[in-house]
């Protein structure tokens, strides 16, 4: 069976109306890579359970990128997308323009001022908010038009993007939205470096210096493993091997799994958080404690 592509708001939901039940949704920006393709072919496994359906969604939401961020050349591969979503066992990909997402082409500075956005709290300001402010009012903001549009019973993400992931999951208990959140493992390369859309923006002479990031992780992890517990060591230590490497660290902290502050002493578990820049390319990547 081929994956039944969607174009329109009224065309999902006529589908979703003759395909009630179980239905587990996995957002995306697109270009999709195998970790992508994990996380639909765990949603058919969830699915599968319940006799559910699966869908997923390609769209490059202009109002989660910066002005000066990757927005127009970010990849587009809508072709190659297809065929992944329907070998993975998707059933639908909900594929919209801006236009059908916001009501206008021409989604800028003046136009999003207009729109109703969702407020995503405290979380939202430290780490990716801090360095991309915006960017999780914009995510929070698409992924709940997504979610009332899709109506899914699970939604089905990555670990890839820790922060987004602790983000949503507060949406959706304070606002009492009636899906569950699912967070699966991240898929790397063989060297370690995380699947990212973003990887292909490396240049040969990159490529190989990025496993730094995966490097100080697990340096990490395993310095926590022999019983470190100090914020400052297990950060100073991650981001000396990160800059072995020639990147640079934008931040490289152990943080509390679910409000992730930064912590000064670990206690039982944490999360560690990376981002870092690659010359142009911006990576980021995480590894909690036991992983
Ligand atoms: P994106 O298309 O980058 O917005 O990502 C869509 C979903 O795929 C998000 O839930 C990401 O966390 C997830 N994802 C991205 N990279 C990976 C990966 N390497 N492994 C597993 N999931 C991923």
């Amino acid at each position: 069976m081929s994956v039944q592509v969607i174009h329109t708001i009224a065309e999902f939901r006529d589908w979703r109306e003759a395909n009630r039940g179980a239905l587990a949704f996995v957002p995306t920006m697109g270009a999709l890579h195998e970790g992508h393709a994990s996380l639909v072919r765990e949603a058919r496994r969830l699915a599968d359970r319940e006799k559910g359906t699966v869908a997923s969604s390609i769209f490059v939401n202009p109002t989660q990128f910066g002005p000066s961020e990757d927005f127009t050349k970010y990849p587009r591969t809508l072709e190659s997308d297809l065929a992944m979503l329907e070998a993975a066992g998707c059933d639908v990909a909900f594929v919209p323009t801006a236009e059908e997402m916001y009501g206008t082409k021409n989604i800028n500075a003046a136009t999003q001022s207009m729109l109703a956005t969702v407020d995503p709290g405290p979380l939202a300001d430290i780490l990716e908010g801090a360095i991309r402010p915006g960017h999780f009012r914009g995510v929070c903001t698409v992924v709940l038009k997504l979610l009332n549009i899709v109506t899914p019973t699970k939604l089905v993400m990555g670990q890839k993007d820790y922060q987004q992931n602790a983000v949503l999951r507060k949406m959706i208990a304070d606002l009492n939205v009636a899906t569950e959140h699912v967070m699966c493992p991240t898929l790397r390369e063989a060297d370690g470096l995380a699947m990212s859309s973003r990887n292909r923006y490396l240049t040969a002479e990159e490529r190989p210096r990025a496993v730094g990031i995966f490097e100080a992780l697990t340096w990490a992890s395993r310095a926590f493993a022999k019983g470190e517990r100090s914020g400052k060591i297990l950060s100073d230590g991650m981001k000396q091997r990160i800059e072995t490497r020639g990147l640079n660290v934008q931040y490289a902290v152990a943080a509390d799994t679910s409000t992730l502050e930064t912590f000064s002493s670990v206690e039982n578990e944490c999360v560690f958080l990376i981002a870092a820049k690659l010359g142009a390319t911006r990576l980021i990547d995480n590894m909690l404690t036991g992983q």
